[in-house]
């Protein structure tokens, strides 16, 4: 079915574009449903138009207020307010499905007067037996339409029996086409749907109702979501034309997968904004600038964009049609890439929450000049938020290692004591803390006691900060200082006996 003059022109009329997002709050927010809610608000905002958020709550055994928290909170973490929605308000309100109940009967009764729909009597047993019936003729589980075709007096005396009903949608036969912003051409034979149930026996729209009928009210212009949806366009197009309505433009974007190809899953990949990222050290930036490429490309080789710039560089054109890989290595990566980016200030803030040492804590707040001095030496080295404890652990308290870890590689005890002991004269003596001082000052200690450099920069290292991958040598006496740096010195030199 191509969209008719009329439609086409109002769609030139209505200068604003319209977008929404429509989770439903079954769940924690999804990446599948960030990339979802970036790729509308990057449309939106590229358009100078409306991102709007619609809670499609209609289950109400599935739903809980704490999803949509959830949601909610993990669109705000990410950086994308809406402009109407819960909370908000705004002129097409309210924005929760379940406080929409009374609106959708006028739609039922106009599609079940007009013939577009009719009651279904049919009993759960019935369908379950119709079911098998195909199955085992190796048919598509589809409905017979039995009930299509009862008279006027026969539904009315099934339902003066006081007989549930479901309603159906009587699906015309042919064609439904369309062309789908990303997917191009796309069409779908009407037969292939039957005839699908619209509103369940409890009176309540199917999702699929609901959410034609909330589309029209919102006025909404596109509808772009994922490529799960997209038989279902087929079905919301013929039911917004027996409702006479006009029909979005449509937009479906590519599966996300796991890296094996496998359809993406709780079991293979962390899914969740919240618990999965946010709690794990993840920056917002980060995942933003990840998820953007989960299906869309600049066309360049270009990777790291802001959500400023995503706003100026997103096309919808540019979203492809082949899934997307899910890699959390290249998430990973582009999380240490924006930590190392961010100011020390604000690295300070951000990790606050995931130091719970509360030895660490208190001597942050004593002295955080220290504090900020020990996070820009690890800077470099986390990955996420979530490392920064460890990373910064042993500025805090006395390092724990074997003492084997002192003795560089191709060392020995004795030249690790030697080591030891001529770097503690060395820092000992020193006059002003200075990295170049403090270099010139080791570099020369080890040639006098003809020690290769390295073998005594490692043992100073070590006895420093008892690890074996840590920030460099002449780092860590700046930041320690004169006497804590002499003390760990001779604690190591301790420890060789
Ligand atoms: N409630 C549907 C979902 O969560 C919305 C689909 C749509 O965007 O139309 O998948």
């Amino acid at each position: 079915m191509a969209r008719n003059a009329a439609q086409k022109a109002w769609f030139v009329m209505s200068e604003v574009v319209r977008v929404r997002i429509a989770p439903s709050p079954t769940g924690k927010l999804h990446i599948g449903t960030a990339r979802t809610a970036l790729f509308n608000y990057l449309f939106a905002k590229k358009h100078e138009g409306k991102f709007i958020v619609r809670m499609e709550d209609t289950d109400r055994e599935r739903s809980t207020d704490d999803f949509e928290r959830d949601i909610l909170d993990g669109l705000l973490w990410l950086g994308m307010p809406w402009d109407e929605g819960p909370e908000v308000g705004g002129p097409a309100e309210p924005y929760r499905q379940r406080d929409r109940a009374g609106i959708y009967q006028a739609f039922i009764d106009q599609l079940l007067e007009s013939k577009a729909a009719y009651r279904c009597f049919c009993t759960p047993e019935e369908l379950e037996q119709e079911r098998a019936e195909q199955q085992a003729k190796k048919l598509p589980p589809r409905y017979s339409g039995k009930c299509r075709k009862l008279t006027a007096d026969e539904a009315a005396a099934h339902e003066q029996a006081g007989k549930p009903f479901t309603v159906r949608f009587a699906t015309p036969a042919g064609k439904v086409e369309f062309e789908d912003l990303i997917r191009g051409h796309v069409e779908f034979d009407g037969e292939l749907f039957g005839d699908f149930v619209i509103v369940r026996s409890d009176g309540t729209p199917l999702f699929l109702l609901a959410n034609v009928i909330d589309d029209h009210l919102m006025e909404i212009t596109h509808v772009l979501r994922g490529e799960d949806h997209l038989s279902n366009a087929g079905k919301q197009i013929l039911l917004a034309k027996a409702l006479n309505l006009f029909s979005p433009e449509f937009g479906h974007f590519p599966l996300i997968l796991n890296t094996d190809r496998s359809k993406m899953s709780k079991r293979k990949n962390p899914v969740a904004i919240s618990d999965d990222y946010k709690a794990k050290g993840f920056l917002p930036e980060a995942l933003v600038n990840f998820i953007a490429l989960l299906g869309w490309s600049s066309g360049t080789d270009r990777e790291l964009y802001s959500l400023g710039e995503l706003i100026d560089e997103f096309q919808i054109e540019r979203v492809g049609r082949s899934p997307s890989i899910f890699d959390l290595e290249k998430l990973t990566w582009m999380n240490g890439y924006y930590i190392r980016h961010l100011a020390i200030g604000d690295l300070a803030n951000r990790a606050e929450v995931f130091i719970t040492n509360p030895i660490i804590k208190q001597a942050a707040l004593k002295s955080p000049e220290f504090h900020l001095q020990a996070l820009s030496l690890v800077q470099e080295r986390l990955k996420t938020l979530a490392e920064v404890e460890e990373q910064i652990e042993f500025f805090y308290q006395d390092p724990v290692y074997e003492t084997a870890l002192l003795i560089a590689k191709k060392s020995n005890r004795e030249r690790t004591q030697k080591a030891l002991t001529v770097a503690l004269e060395a820092v000992g003596q020193l006059k002003e803390l200075t990295l170049e001082q403090i270099e010139l000052a080791l570099r020369g200690a080890a040639k006098n006691a003809e020690l290769a450099d390295g073998e005594l920069l490692w043992t100073v290292r070590v006895a420093l900060s008892g690890r074996a991958a840590s920030p460099g040598t002449f780092e860590l006496i700046e930041v320690f200082g004169r006497d804590e740096a002499l003390k760990r010195l001779k604690s190591g030199l301790k420890k060789l006996g």
